[in-house]
């Protein structure tokens, strides 16, 4: 089946004035000004109400923290105080019916906001949940949407010296057998992948160096990503002088975690040569405009990142710091932040697509996704600027930073519609807010 996608008002490409065929999941062709598609298609979709984009890709997040959205224990706290103070709070109430709602619900926010592909750094183990990967496998499928089963973990609780509740920590061994069993069941490196893994100790105050190293080992024999939180806050900063003696790039670099086999959560807090020595490496580093300003942790330095080497990717992280999952917003907040940091001619609005896009397509190792041109997955996000917002704009791709674009008309993944007149395709809305809303109580209701 061919379809053109025909005469879009705008579409994020060079040379498809006149849209893209899709074919097989991909896109076939790009049709440029007074063109037609070189071969005959089977079906046409006017596109004449739509700007179009590339999937937006989320590379940080942790679905779970729905539940626990402007909770009154986390408003008006910054990182380890936060932590602090949920870290019981979820530890006690993070059921296997409750995660299974927050994956479900953090996924389809993130598709109606034109999220194609996403990760979730999950590294909360309790009792119970010891299959979380496969329960977000699975409501990764039922939605059609690409993921990076991103499996994290945390074996220094507050006895050894952590910050996490002995409740919520496991061993290296269950850890590491759990990652294996993850990434032969899961993980798919070949083009057009729905399923990847990645292998994500949390961060350097919730696990042991030693789990730090072996897990290198296991993902070099896997071929995977590695992904961790780094440089968020100052107070890390201090965390790793005093218990390790040196900044966490340093420590990151003893556990062999300098490579582009990884990414990094948040990369606020680096100095001159520590960025020099990111880029040289090609680190990863996922930028989280909303959640470093919610909990003012500090800004992550894009261009000079990106100049240095690094591939920058953006992501909404944990929903208790964000609050919301929408990635379009996140697109807003990365402009609007960065222009802070660097001036308005620096930083456009296709620096923040590129972010959401080419960048984080980068950070979790794919090739496939992330532009519209031949040959790539035909990962598209459709907005309309019907509403009164976008009343009098005039550049169509930048209108839908400026103006506050936060959902998608249509979305397409692997070349089948997902979201169509501004609704998931199979899912209901309505129910899922209900349950996870019921869900979300009893995180109040113990406190
Ligand atoms: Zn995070």
């Amino acid at each position: 089946m061919r379809l053109w996608i025909k005469d879009p008002l705008a579409i994020l490409a060079f040379g498809a004035e006149r849209g893209v065929v899709v074919e097989d999941g991909r896109i076939a062709e790009l049709v440029g000004r007074g063109a037609t598609p070189g071969r005959p298609v089977d079906k046409t979709f006017d596109a004449g109400r739509h700007v179009i984009i590339p999937g937006l890709i989320n590379t940080h997040h942790h679905f779970f923290q729905t539940l626990t959205r402007a909770h009154p224990e986390g408003i008006n706290k910054e990182l380890f105080p936060w932590l602090e103070a949920l870290y019981p709070i979820w530890a006690r109430n993070v059921t296997p019916e409750g995660f299974r709602l927050a994956t479900r619900l953090s996924l389809t926010e993130l598709l109606l906001s034109g999220c194609t592909c996403v990760s979730d750094h999950h590294y909360l183990f309790p009792a119970g949940l010891e299959d979380a990967m496969d329960v977000q496998a699975e409501e990764a499928e039922r939605l059609g949407i690409r993921m990076t089963l991103t499996r994290g973990s945390m074996n220094l609780s507050i006895k050894d010296g952590g910050l996490p509740p002995d409740t919520v920590v496991q061993d290296e061994d269950t850890i590491l057998a759990d990652c294996e069993r993850i990434l032969s069941r899961y993980h798919d490196p070949d083009e057009g992948a729905m399923l990847q893994v990645a292998l994500a100790p949390c961060a350097p105050f919730t696990v042991t160096k030693r789990l730090m190293v072996d897990t290198v080992g296991l993902a070099e024999r896997f071929d995977c990503k590695l992904h961790t939180h780094l440089a968020e806050t100052h107070d890390e900063d201090e965390y790793c002088l005093s218990h390790f003696g040196c900044r966490p790039l340093d420590y990151l670099e003893e556990c062999g975690w300098l490579s582009d086999r990884v990414w990094l959560a948040h990369g606020i807090h680096f100095n001159d040569q520590e960025v020099r020595r990111l880029g040289r490496h090609h680190v990863g580093v996922c930028h989280c405009p909303t959640s470093n300003m919610t909990l003012a942790s500090g800004q992550c330095r894009t261009k000079e990142l990106e100049e240095a080497g690094s591939p920058v990717g953006l992501g909404v992280d944990g929903s208790a710091s964000n609050d919301n999952s929408n990635l379009m917003e996140s697109v807003r907040h990365a402009l609007m932040i960065n222009r802070l940091t660097y001036d308005a001619a620096t930083v456009t609005p296709l620096d923040a697509f590129r972010w959401a896009t080419e960048g984080s397509a980068r950070c979790l190792g794919r090739t496939d996704v992330g532009a519209i041109a031949a040959g790539m997955q035909a990962d598209l996000a459709f907005y309309t600027l019907d509403e009164l917002r976008f009343s009098g704009a005039h550049d169509p791709i930048a209108a839908l930073v400026m103006c506050g674009a936060y959902a998608a008309d249509r979305v397409m993944i692997a070349g089948k519609w997902q979201v169509e007149d501004g609704m998931p395709i199979g899912v209901d809305v309505d129910r899922l807010r209900f349950e996870h809303g019921e869900a979300a109580r009893r995180f109040l209701e113990t406190f």
